[in-house]
């Protein structure tokens, strides 16, 4: 059986990365969305809100996890026992950066190999920040992440607003 690892910051999940998973779901016996848990960043939700809205949107896939992760993709693809991992690729900009990681994860671990899949048309313009920037603004983000995702950026840029 194929296990894949999604990883991302997933800041938060859009109907882009959705579609990845669940395209990549069909391909793979076991798909683990990782979440990463990186200190160089600073994400709009935390580690268990981002992990939480996964967890809500994935519910109906039976073959996806969800899990956290810090540090290396590779060690973390180790401890799952996964060798693939899976990227979505936007438009040529993604590319150069996602294959210097492709080739940087088989070097330190030769057993773990990316698949690409690329993005749906339709969401081939969509990333987390352009979500956050529209939310900011009191724009309707519907038609870029699931209903429950929606809710919550809402909630939280009214409490980041507030404080
Ligand atoms: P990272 O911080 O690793 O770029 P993201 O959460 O932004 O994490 O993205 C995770 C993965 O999802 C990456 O492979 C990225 O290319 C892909 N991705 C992001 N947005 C989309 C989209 N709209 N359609 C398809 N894939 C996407």
């Amino acid at each position: 059986m194929i296990r894949a690892i999604y990883p991302g910051s997933f800041d938060p999940v859009t109907l882009g990365h959705l579609d990845i998973i669940k395209r990549a779901a069909q391909t793979v016996g076991e798909l683990i969305v990782g979440v990463l848990n990186n200190g160089s960043k600073t994400p709009l939700f935390t580690i268990d809100e981002r992990v939480s809205m996964l967890l809500e949107v994935t519910e109906g896939l039976s073959n996806v996890k969800v899990m956290s992760f810090s540090g290396l993709l590779v060690d973390f693809a180790r401890q799952t026992n996964a060798n693939v991992v899976v990227r979505g690729l936007r438009a040529i900009s993604d590319f150069e950066y996602e294959l210097q990681m492709a080739q940087t994860n088989r070097k330190m671990n030769p057993q773990v190999d990316t698949m690409f899949l690329a993005t749906g048309l339709e969401y081939s313009y969509l990333s987390s920040t352009i979500v956050k920037e529209v939310a900011f603004f009191h724009g309707d983000i519907h038609e870029f992440v699931p209903e429950s995702v929606a809710k919550r950026v809402q909630e939280k840029v009214l409490e980041v607003t507030r404080t």
